[in-house]
């Protein structure tokens, strides 16, 4: 039997970690700073990574997913608890790590009908623990967990909800000069913006939903976007005519997120995932624009929790 020390580390790991701090950036954002030894450990893309973050029971315990020995595959462990036993999880974005000094920070958005997650992150003091299934950078499998694959493309395209702010600012703070980045983000409010580091041919529009219906008011500007660029849309057109299948985002993942290719134009979308299949479509089914060249993510779904199986 193979010992722990030669067996392939899996590319993710439970770290246990501690809440460090916590900061009301607006008034749908909240920062939580976490701190774990193992962080030393933490590997990552930066960009859009994403983490899982695993909820305490009721009584503020954690089941075992191997997050003490941190040996085997989490999720086989967490799989093969009773129901009742496991812990629950949530998807989130690494918005900054420094593995030098062992922090993590993550950007949770606080909104009504909060969920677990989203509850934990309102009420979240220093001090607290969670467990964090992130990227280890021992394993030869780490470079993943990212959907920020724009190949040779440097005309982009960004556009995301709330939920997105992390990822987006992850992947602007990555890109150097050369790229040419139109950024498209609705969030609840207007105080709900944020400072953003980006390059000098980066354009934010921030787009305050306020009254409106969630994803309006990003239909609205990436239709008038879309208008507005059709000659660097041709360049991105599929040889052929697409078809799309009709996702029923009640029932399936709407997720596509081709790897690197060659192509001038690039475009992600990540947010709530009706309004991330209308702006698919928008691009893909009005425009022609080929689906190699879109990434989409539905990352949660409109009065449903968030599937975890
Ligand atoms: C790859 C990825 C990265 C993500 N990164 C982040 C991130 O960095 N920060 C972040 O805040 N979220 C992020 N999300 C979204 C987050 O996982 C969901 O919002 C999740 O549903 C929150 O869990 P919860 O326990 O609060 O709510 P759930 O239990 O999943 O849902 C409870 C209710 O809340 C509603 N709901 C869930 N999220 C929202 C919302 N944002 N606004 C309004 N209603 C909502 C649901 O529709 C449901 O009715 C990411 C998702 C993915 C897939």
């Amino acid at each position: 039997m193979p010992s722990t020390s030669t067996a392939v580390r899996p590319a993710y790991r439970p770290y246990v970690a501690d809440v460090a701090r916590v900061e009301r950036l607006s008034p749908h954002f909240v920062r939580v700073t976490f701190t774990a030894d193992e962080f030393e450990h933490f590997g990552t893309a930066r960009l859009d990574q994403r983490v899982k973050l695993v909820l305490p029971h009721a009584d503020g315990t954690f089941s075992d997913i191997g997050q003490h020995e941190a040996a085997g595959d989490w999720y086989d462990r967490w799989r093969a608890l009773p129901h009742g036993e496991r812990n629950v999880f949530r998807t989130y974005t690494v918005r900054r790590v420094d593995p030098e000094g062992r922090e993590l920070d993550v950007d949770f958005v606080t909104h009504h009908d909060a969920g677990p997650a989203g509850a934990w992150a309102d009420a979240a003091r220093a001090g607290q623990s969670l467990v964090v299934v992130g990227p280890d950078a021992r394993s030869p499998y780490a470079d993943t967990g990212f959907d920020w694959h724009p190949g040779t493309a440097r005309r982009v395209l960004l556009a995301g909800d709330e939920t997105a702010v992390p990822g987006i600012a992850g992947i602007l703070e990555s890109l150097g000069p050369a790229y040419d980045a139109d950024v498209f983000i609705e969030v609840p409010t207007a105080a709900d913006r944020l400072d953003l580091v980006h390059g000098p041919r980066v354009r934010v529009t921030w787009l305050a939903r306020e009254d409106r219906p969630h994803g309006a008011a990003l239909i609205e500007a990436l239709t008038a976007w879309t208008r507005a660029n059709t000659q660097l849309l041709k360049l991105a057109a599929a040889p052929r005519r697409q078809e799309l299948d009709d996702i029923d985002v009640d029932l399936e993942l709407l997720w596509d997120s081709p790897e690197d290719g060659d192509g001038e134009f690039y475009a992600w979308i990540a947010g709530e995932a009706a309004t991330v299949k209308t702006l698919r479509r928008l691009l893909v089914s009005g425009h022609g624009v080929d689906r190699k060249r879109v990434a989409f993510m539905g990352y949660w779904r409109l009065g449903q929790a968030e599937r975890i199986e």
